[in-house]
């Protein structure tokens, strides 16, 4: 058992996780100024509400905590964009922020959310770990700038981390109540439920890619599946493992047209859609090399088969 704070715990994929390491035995605390997550994904006594660049105030959470696992952050792409320099600030300064309190409480184990975005638009699909970095986005130098400090703060802070580049997070555990609710809402899978229940048809984003139907592929990525690579990544440190940074994904791609086509046959609705110019930014395919994080942390996806995370996302949907 260990003492673990998460921060971005009330988000997304950080609750999920956050409930992952509880039904583990951990003792977790979720920091989390609650700017972008949702204070219903926390149970009021595990919560603490804080900003990430209020170091004095972090410091004082992280006082006898053994690992970090750190979510918080601003992540649209599209966003960040238009105003870096709120990413840069948030992301980067918030993070600088906090491996300064743990500095200075000698917590010297973190997992870090990363992003296949840190790669851009890759050479080589699938995308394997040693791939370079070369970030078209500044949500993704946000998080190649952080993976670069985290190899200084090895060497010069003796710092263990593991960062954990996410491809396409999706899936929800609606037993817990918690799953995707990004407002304003960015992502395929809650959009094209969105559709069916609106009847505004949505914008498939470029059907004239050099993919097989046209569409983008992406590796999709059930978020329980994710979460327990946070688990198996912290089991690492806790027993002295070294520092490294893994994709995860599952491997196989999935086009737009694909999904969508899915979603229909799972939920027995058509979707209504249009075909729209390209978002700026897509790459046209991007599907993860995950061997190394199978290898490394015995970890291997068992929920991210798409009929199993359209229905658990269409079952919190509908919740
Ligand atoms: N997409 C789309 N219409 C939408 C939202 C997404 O066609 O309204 C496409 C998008 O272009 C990409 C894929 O769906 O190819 C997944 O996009 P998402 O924003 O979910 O994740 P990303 O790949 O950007 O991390």
């Amino acid at each position: 058992m260990a003492k673990i704070l998460v921060t971005g715990g009330a988000g997304y994929i950080g609750s999920i996780t956050a409930t992952h390491l509880v039904a583990r035995g951990h003792e977790v605390t979720v920091a989390d100024d609650l700017s972008r997550g949702h204070r219903h994904n926390v149970p009021p006594e595990r919560l603490r509400v804080v900003r990430l660049q209020d170091t004095a105030e972090l410091a004082t959470l992280l006082s006898g905590v053994d690992a970090v696992v750190h979510f918080a952050a601003y992540i649209a792409v599209g966003e960040s964009a238009r105003e870096p320099e709120l990413y840069f600030s948030n992301n980067v300064g918030g993070t600088l922020s906090l491996f300064t309190a743990m500095a200075k409480n000698g917590v010297r184990r973190l997992v870090f959310s990363s992003t296949a975005a840190v790669y851009g638009n890759p050479q080589t699909i699938p995308i394997p770990d040693d791939a370079p970095f070369d970030p078209v986005s500044p949500y993704g130098e946000t998080k190649a700038a952080i993976e670069r400090m985290l190899r200084q703060l090895d060497q010069f802070r003796g710092l263990r981390s593991i960062a954990l580049r996410y491809f396409n997070a999706c899936g929800a555990e609606p037993w817990a109540g918690l799953g995707e609710e990004h407002e304003p809402e960015t992502h395929l899978i809650p959009l094209l439920f969105r559709a069916i229940k609106t009847g505004e048809p949505i914008k498939i984003f470029g059907d004239d890619y050099p993919t097989p139907d046209g569409t983008c592929i992406r590796d999709y990525i059930h978020v329980s599946d994710l979460a327990e690579a946070h688990v198996a990544a912290l089991d690492h440190l806790m027993s002295g493992g070294c520092s490294g940074a893994f994709n995860v994904g599952t491997g196989s791609g999935h086009s737009v047209l694909a999904v969508m086509h899915a979603v229909e046959r799972i939920t027995g609705k058509k979707v209504p859609f249009t075909i729209a110019p390209r978002r700026e930014g897509d790459a046209a395919e991007l599907v993860a090399d995950s061997t190394r994080l199978r290898a490394a942390l015995q970890w291997e996806p068992r929920r991210s088969d798409l009929v199993t995370i359209i229905r658990d996302a269409w079952d919190f949907f509908n919740r």
